[in-house]
């Protein structure tokens, strides 16, 4: 048994403790002792099996024991260390922790912050979790959150608690369920911006924690709410992506649906245009018909695509009407989207307030150590309000600084190793997490993608930001099918051995310029990745007709 901090006598009274939940399972628990599943999860399970389907095992322990009931079993089972089952991990993820065994006895932990934009005493509470509870670090993610990993097991329900002490409750995080919703970072400080979203998704954050049967869904969940403004959200890529316009009768989000690159797929527009105060109404009633109409057989096709394409984009529409009691808005968009600019967010920028900026800082690929996260947090609360807000580049901003503290901020960021200049190729550098810290993942895509940039970035000038995502495996965490270059992890045979690589991609893109890349290359190893990205780049430059983008190339 690992080192727990725990006395053999409190081991073996866990250990009792854990074959009582076992003993209480199922059919032997009363059912007073039970917990149902909400009945909307369980009339769909049972539509599904009356079609002759099979649920799976995820859905078996949904109709169990409510997972967000197991936090006892979870707790239990994180002091002895063992979760040798994937549906133990399962209902973990329920709690926002991920069992990463057997490599490793440890968690990962993903947090929920809407938005991504959070305040200097939440961050230094972040860094205090790091260095107690974690590996002494966080990433930034794609989905512009926070994740810890190396959390040794028996710390995992210490982190979620402590995080919820810091109004971070990391609840559905992972599992089946609504992810971190992700919305413009410059909210409420770009001149650009329609609307600011920070309260729309501070309402939405707060419905979806506080409503019990919006855990549970067919499978993972994701909404992003674009105001305009400098900084791309790639609302597309989610589930629902909710992108402001301007029209006759106001400022109004257009709605599509259905994103899902992994499985290359835009999200589709639907020609519904709500307005801001429906939101989360209408965001209730889209997760509502996708607890009734999602596939509970198959996890292959359980997104919310899947639907749509069963269903169709008009009769899932209907279906949502019927929920919400009146009929969805359909208007003529009257102004096109204010479209951000390529990752053009590194660096200071104006605000909307006058005298007042924002910077945006680099991070080597989302890492940021302790002393770099509380050093973030003492720089903002010095120079500027507070505040940081993360990206989906894996970067952030600290905003609100006057003109005047900018040469400071700047000595302090170069103190702690982040920079406020990237080059046209770092800007656009995302990485997974990847061999290092993911059982999925077929390369170490961080390590790759430093390796890549250090080589690139002596040898060729590029004068327009470029995008390069690497993604250890089909799940697409960085996202591959949008990148100009798009790099999946492969294992790639060489004579006797297998060494990591990538799948080359190129030509994908977001925003204005979406598109789904296409595969150029398949099995690039590792070693040759630099010089292959080297020579496509050279040969861009060359060839391009003036000022070409590489997406158009
Ligand atoms: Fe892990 Fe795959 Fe996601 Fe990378 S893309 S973090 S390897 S699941």
């Amino acid at each position: 048994m690992p080192d727990t901090g725990f006395s053999p006598e409190q081991q073996e009274y866990l250990k009792g403790f854990m074959a009582g939940v076992e003993a209480r399972r199922g059919s032997l628990a009363p059912a007073s002792e039970r917990t149902a599943p909400p009945d909307a999860l369980r009339a769909a399970q049972d539509r599904a099996v009356a079609a002759g389907g099979k649920l799976v095992p995820q859905e078996q322990a949904k109709r169990e024991r409510h997972p967000l009931d197991r936090w006892d079993e979870l707790t239990a089972r994180a002091a002895i260390g063992r979760f040798p089952k994937p549906i133990e991990d399962f209902i973990g993820r329920y709690h926002g922790l991920f069992y990463v065994g057997p490599a490793q006895d440890a968690f990962m932990c993903r947090l929920r912050i809407p938005g991504g934009i959070l305040s200097s005493w939440q961050l230094r509470g972040i860094a205090d979790i790091a260095e107690d509870c974690a590996g002494g670090y966080a990433d930034v993610t794609t989905r512009a959150n926070l994740q810890y990993r190396e959390i040794p097991a028996a710390k995992g329900p210490e982190v979620v608690m402590r995080l919820g002490d810091l109004g971070l409750l990391p609840r559905g995080t992972g599992a089946d369920n609504i992810r971190n919703i992700t919305a413009s970072p410059t909210a409420g400080i770009d001149a650009a911006e329609l609307i600011d979203t920070r309260p729309l998704v501070r309402a939405l954050h707060h419905h979806i924690l506080a409503t019990r049967d919006l855990f549970g869904l067919p499978r993972k969940f994701n909404i992003a709410l674009s105001g305009g403004g400098a900084v791309e959200v790639l609302q597309e890529t989610n589930d629902i992506a909710l992108t402001a316009i301007e029209t006759a009768e106001g400022i109004r989000f257009r709605l599509n649906l259905g994103g899902i690159t992994g499985h290359r797929d835009f999200a589709r527009a639907t020609g519904v245009a709500i307005a801001p105060e429906d939101v989360v109404p209408v965001c209730d009633a889209i997760l509502r018909v996708f607890i009734a109409e999602g596939c509970r057989t198959d996890r292959a096709r359980a997104r919310l695509k899947y639907v749509l394409d069963r269903m169709g984009v008009d009769a899932f529409l209907h279906a949502v009407e019927d929920r919400l009691g009146r009929p969805l808005p359909r208007l003529a968009a009257t102004g096109a989207p204010v479209m951000p600019a390529k990752h053009g967010h590194i660096g200071i920028h104006a605000q909307k307030q006058p005298g007042l900026r924002y910077i945006g800082v680099a991070t080597r690929l989302g890492r940021l150590t302790t002393a770099q996260l509380r050093g973030l947090a003492d720089l903002a609360e010095r120079h500027g309000s507070g505040t940081i807000r993360l990206t989906v580049w894996q970067n952030l901003l600290l905003s609100d600084i006057p003109e005047a503290a900018i040469p400071a901020l700047r000595s302090g960021l170069t103190a702690l190793g982040l920079g406020w200049e990237a080059s046209a190729l770092r800007g656009g550098l995302v990485a997974c997490t990847g061999a290092a810290g993911c059982k999925f993942a077929a390369s170490d895509t961080k390590r790759h993608a430093a390796e890549l940039a250090d080589f690139l970035d002596p040898r060729i000038a590029i004068d327009q930001p470029i995008n390069i995502h690497l993604t250890g495996c089909h799940h697409s965490c960085a996202q591959h099918y949008i990148a100009d270059i798009g790099l999946l992890g492969a294992k790639v045979e060489r004579g006797e051995e297998t060494v990591e690589g990538y799948d080359l991609h190129i030509g994908g893109g977001a925003g204005p310029e979406q598109k789904i890349g296409r595969l150029i290359r398949k099995a690039v190893a590792h070693d040759e990745l630099s010089p292959v990205v080297l020579s496509l780049l050279q040969a861009w430059l060359r060839t391009r007709a003036e000022a070409e983008s590489f997406h158009l190339w």
